[in-house]
């Protein structure tokens, strides 16, 4: 048996979506400021969609999800050389964005049920003296956001959260990004919602949200957002905060309107994906399967496990011998970088940092996409083929 389906392969756009793309062309008011007297651009309504969505009072619509992480550092005045701690499994422009600043990454260990581990964090944020934690939900996996919360307290620390893998998951009935000070998403094409490139950055600060909106390029036109503070917020901002270009424009902007109104939708559809892959993938005896907290609505865009049982060689093995068989999997043991896994040892920038914790539960990590072009039926196949490859010697 042999899987054929495509591991990267999106849905196409809505057609509404494709309609609006297509009246913005038409009219050619491509930037987001570009607007007739009264009219609101699509990336003011889509602000505006996406602050109700997830409850926060503001929202500002950015370049990428990787320039909204960044946005969060700066409106949070991070300085160069400031630590900046951050969970260690993560993907690529969570340290860079912390690197980029010129500030410091303090990775933290992980547990293995993939989540910051919170003893951990309170030692190094007690050592390192940092004040701010830019937690990324990689793949999805939350840890007791109340539990972190109050460690975060105690410590000081203010949070960010990097939503790219749980826009439309929440986590103890709060919304996954609704816990720290400053969530970020992504809508790049791998993401939950496709607008080839994009991001959003939430928060309930207002001068937070100010500044957020000046970085982004606002000029002097930031009355023209549909989720941001009063004009009178960014008076003591307005002369002192560079400009970082990094905006939306009404051409993605139109695109995403229709699929963020498809997403709790589209989470129930993934939700059957990434139980389907459980449920063929549970009585393998060298495969564990990813602890859940249980207050999680996970978002299964992607599927992890675990096997922690085996050899580097072996996994390196099973990895091509999946692959030979249609089934695309990624190991976060591997050696180097590849594709976009990639590990802090990788990092050469963010300095060295010794993980052990991490080290271990990396070792044995496998991590495969769920595009919705799956059926559960595919994942019935995927399933097969996974676990008679992991059977063999
Ligand atoms: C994709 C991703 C980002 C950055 O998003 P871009 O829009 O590609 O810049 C940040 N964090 C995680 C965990 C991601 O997967």
């Amino acid at each position: 048996m042999r899987f054929n389906g495509n591991f990267t392969q999106q849905e196409p756009i809505p057609e509404d979506g494709i309609a609006a793309a297509t009246a913005v062309m038409q009219h050619g008011r491509l930037h987001r400021y570009n607007t007739r007297d009264g009219e609101a651009g699509e990336t003011a309504q889509l602000e505006a969609e996406f602050a109700a969505f997830t409850g926060a009072r503001h929202a500002l619509a950015v370049t990428s999800g990787g320039y909204a992480l960044g946005t969060a550092l700066r409106a949070l005045e991070v300085k160069p050389g400031e630590p900046v701690l951050t969970n260690a499994f993560t993907l690529a422009p969570v340290p860079g964005a912390i690197a980029a600043l010129g500030a410091r990454p303090v990775f933290v260990e992980i547990t293995e049920a993939l989540v910051i581990d919170l003893d951990d964090l309170a030692a190094k944020a007690a050592t390192s003296g940092a004040r701010v934690l830019m937690l990324s939900h990689m793949r999805g996996h939350q840890p007791d956001m109340a539990a972190l919360m109050q460690v975060a307290e105690a410590a000081g620390l203010t949070v960010v959260e990097d939503c790219a893998h749980t826009m439309g998951g929440s986590s103890g009935g709060v919304v996954s990004g609704r816990h720290g000070t400053i969530a970020c998403y992504s809508t790049q094409t791998y993401k939950h919602l496709n607008s080839g490139e994009g991001g959003f950055l939430i928060t309930d600060d207002p001068d937070i949200a100010a500044r957020a909106t000046l970085l982004s390029g606002s000029y002097m036109l930031y009355a023209r957002h549909g989720a941001g503070p009063d004009t009178a917020v960014f008076e003591p901002h307005r002369d002192h905060t560079p400009n970082v270009s990094g905006r939306m424009d009404n051409l993605r902007a139109a695109i995403l309107r229709p699929q963020l109104r498809l997403l709790p939708e589209r989470v129930a559809r993934w939700a059957a994906l990434h139980d389907a892959m459980e449920d063929g993938l549970r009585h393998a005896n060298s495969i564990h399967l990813i602890q859940r907290d249980p207050g999680l609505v996970r978002v299964g865009s992607s599927f992890q496990f675990a096997m922690p049982e085996r050899r580097a060689e072996w996994i390196a093995d099973f990895v091509s011998r999946c692959a030979a068989r249609g089934v695309e999997l990624k190991w976060f043991g591997a050696p180097r970088a590849a594709g976009f896994t990639s590990t802090h040892h990788h990092w050469a920038y963010a300095g060295s940092a010794s993980l052990p914790r991490t080290d271990r539960v990396l070792a044995g990590l496998i991590d495969m996409r769920l595009p919705l072009t799956f059926s559960t039926g595919d994942c019935e196949i995927i399933s097969t083929i996974i676990l008679e490859e992991a059977a063999s010697a």
